[in-house]
């Protein structure tokens, strides 16, 4: 039977098209089809700024992240693009219970580990260099130097130019139903009727997954998703250069208390500095529930935070943005085969979920090598499909009478 392609993709965010590029280099025939466009604000690559950071509780984690940054550098240097943009991080806080963002101390034995640079400090010394002010005696930072903002529609930019260099076929508005796989090959059916046959599959579907997986295998991931709202405030202080920063505290009223901000760069609305939190008052496990406007609880509480904690910055933002984020039980990505109960499963590849962008360039080499059955450039072990929890629904329960009440108070 004649395939209409080696390597078929479905997903056209920054994992699709990284894999789709990675795996046209070694002169395969490879189909990209993306239900909107490459590069879409409907998907989790929407947006402009995220942070490309190397502090995790887990070594393996923080080493991936430092391998996926050399793969950025080289693709920088291959095109002439400018996607990681030096910048220290932050990490301020208390001790806390595992968060979506790991725990404040945990990553200092990792950094240790793996001999990087790092620096200590206390509230006072938070206070007189960032511009941040009521902050608990308590708290702490940790300042990691070598981190990097990274230029999202650069990095999409990229890909999708490397991808046309290695003329791999893209498909917009082509939305699969349903994948069938046998041992020869794989079909994605489309809702148009219309059917694309390739030798192996990749689908890098983010929070559409289980639409695909519940139809064409019978199993779903256990995800949860929500439109995670940040907003944009001046910065007017003398204060204009700072780093990247994360606040660790314990959830209260509701809500995870975990704040972030991004200081002023030269893209994304040069001169605003972005603030959000980790953390949405609507959560769902099916991406139909969504509503996408950022509810106002959730834009009010990073208001409250910048009127409590922050100097040198204006108290009203003057513009608001949200992206689609979507988690997985342990906070980690899926980067494997299909599960072994599923007959053919090396066939098709699947990465989806957790803070992925940072990991993007090497995600898609390892997608990349997954389908050609090539050795694998990094283990994937703690990306395994088949590990606890990853498989199966869960409901999400959210306080959300606590916070307001607090506020009424
Ligand atoms: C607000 C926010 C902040 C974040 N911050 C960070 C950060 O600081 N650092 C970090 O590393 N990560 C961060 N992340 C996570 C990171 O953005 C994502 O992990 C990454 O963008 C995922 O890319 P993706 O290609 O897997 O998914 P997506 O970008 O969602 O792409 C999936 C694509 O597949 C398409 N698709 C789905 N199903 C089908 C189908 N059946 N047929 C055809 N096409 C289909 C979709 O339309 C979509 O375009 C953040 C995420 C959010 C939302």
């Amino acid at each position: 039977m004649r395939l209409d392609a080696d390597i078929l993709v479905v997903g056209g965010g920054v994992i699709g098209l990284m894999a789709a590029s990675y795996a046209a280099r070694s002169g395969k025939k490879v189909t990209l089809l993306e239900q909107h466009f490459p590069g879409t604000q409907e998907g989790s690559s929407a947006g402009h700024k995220r942070m490309w950071r190397t502090m995790y509780n887990e070594a393996e984690l923080s080493k991936m992240s430092y391998l996926a940054g050399d793969l950025y550098h080289e693709l920088e240097a291959e095109t002439g693009s400018k996607i990681l943009h030096r910048k220290g991080l932050l990490n301020f806080g208390a001790q806390t219970d595992y968060t979506p963002e790991g725990t404040l101390l945990a990553p200092i034995d990792t950094l240790n580990e793996l001999g990087k640079p790092y620096e200590l400090l206390d509230k006072k010394e938070i206070e007189r260099r960032y511009p941040f002010r009521n902050l608990p005696d308590h708290y702490v930072g940790i300042f990691q130097p070598d981190n990097a903002i990274t230029d999202v529609k650069a990095a999409i930019a990229t890909a999708l130019s490397l991808c046309r260099r290695d003329a791999v076929a893209i498909a917009s508005g082509a939305r699969v139903i349903r994948i069938a796989n046998n041992r020869e090959h794989v079909t994605a059916h489309l809702d148009n009727g219309e059917k694309v046959t390739a030798r192996k599959a990749i689908l890098a579907p983010g929070a559409y997954a289980n639409e695909l997986m519940s139809p064409s295998f019978g199993f779903s991931l256990n995800l949860n998703m929500w439109d995670m709202s940040s907003a944009f405030y001046r910065v007017n202080g003398n204060v204009q250069d700072f780093p990247m920063w994360v606040q660790f505290e314990r959830p209260e009223n509701g809500y995870s208390n975990l704040f972030y901000g991004y200081p002023p760069c030269e893209f994304g609305q040069p001169g605003f500095m972005q603030l959000g939190v980790v953390w949405a008052s609507h959560q769902f496990t099916d991406v139909s529930q969504r509503v996408y406007a950022p509810p106002r609880i959730d834009l009010q509480i990073v208001r409250d935070f910048v009127r409590n904690r922050m100097k040198g910055v204006d108290t009203a933002p003057v513009d608001a943005t949200r992206a689609l984020a979507v988690l997985l039980p342990d906070n980690g990505c899926i980067l494997d085969v299909l599960p072994s109960s599923v007959a053919d499963n090396r066939n098709v590849v699947v990465c989806t979920g957790g803070w992925a962008f940072k990991f993007a360039p090497l995600f898609g080499k390892l997608c990349a090598q997954l389908a050609l059955e090539h050795e694998l450039c990094t283990d994937i072990k703690s990306l395994s499909i088949e590990r606890p929890g990853r498989i199966a629904a869960a409901s999400i329960d959210v306080d959300l009478t606590k916070y307001q009440m607090a506020a009424a108070e």
